[in-house]
């Protein structure tokens, strides 16, 4: 991913309001890499945009060597569905379905056989150590079991890159930990992880930090404790 002069501007009414200023920022494949910065600084912004659902104002979005910033609506949902996992603070896992049609679920979208969602499933589910819970629905599940099925679906389809929006953020410090670790394995594995966090403990799971503040880069440096990598 290269982002060169990337700016966002939301327009309502009169009002103007630069989330993100001028972004220049390089993520290799590979890399785990934690956005940070107090609220308002435009995180969210730059993972909706990096994660397709959302256009930068002007700037450039290079993925892959394409650049994407000038793709249609249509053509990054496509890009999105078969580059991009996201797993978000609040789980957002469908409550009616059980553990594996979550899992299940962008495998269809992608039009994939059921012979071959099964194998998948089932292979992603014991990868994340949850095969046992298959048939279970996400409420008869801890916090901790429900984000690893979400981490889980995120990874099913084979993503590119993994986009979490403070993935511990509903757990405690014990299931917290539990799936940082697991995040950290999947990097180690070679997916390429980029995560916003509030806490520094969990930035330092990451390889690198990136450091909002009012819409711009202000840090962008390797995380300074460096968490063991074997
Ligand atoms: P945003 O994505 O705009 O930062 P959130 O919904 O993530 O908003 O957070 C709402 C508020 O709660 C913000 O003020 C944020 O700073 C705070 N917050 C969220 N998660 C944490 C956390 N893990 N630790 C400390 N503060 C947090
Ligand atoms: P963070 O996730 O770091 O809390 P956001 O990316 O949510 O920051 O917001 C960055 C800035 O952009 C904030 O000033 C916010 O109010 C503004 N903003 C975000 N989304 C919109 C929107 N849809 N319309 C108008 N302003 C927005």
């Amino acid at each position: 991913i290269t982002l060169t002069n990337l700016s966002r501007v939301f327009r309502t009414q009169d009002v103007e309001t630069t989330a993100l200023s001028n972004i220049n920022l390089t993520v290799k494949q590979g890399e785990f890499v934690a956005i940070m910065g107090p609220s308002g600084c435009g995180k969210s912004t730059l993972l909706s945009i990096l994660g397709m659902l959302d256009s930068p104002t002007s700037g450039s979005f290079e993925f892959l060597d394409d650049d994407i910033s000038i793709y249609s609506e249509v053509k990054l949902a496509e890009l999105r569905k078969s580059s991009i996992g996201f797993v978000f603070q609040s789980f957002n896992l469908i409550d009616e379905l059980t553990v594996f049609e979550n899992v299940e679920l962008p495998l269809q979208y992608l039009k994939i056989s059921k012979i071959e969602r099964k194998q998948r499933v089932e292979a992603i589910l014991k990868r994340v150590a949850i095969d046992h819970r298959s048939d279970h629905l996400p409420q008869q599940l801890s916090g901790g079991q429900q984000q690893r099925v979400a981490v889980a679906r995120a990874l099913v389809s084979n993503p590119k890159i993994i986009l979490a929006d403070e993935p511990t953020g509903n757990l405690d410090s014990k299931n917290g930990d539990e799936v940082m670790t697991m995040l950290r394995e999947l990097n180690r594995e070679g997916t390429t992880i980029i995560m916003v966090t509030h806490s520094e403990k969990e930035g330092n799971y990451a390889d690198r930090l990136v450091r909002l503040l009012d819409g711009q880069v202000m840090v962008d440096k390797a995380s300074q404790v460096s968490m063991p990598k074997d």
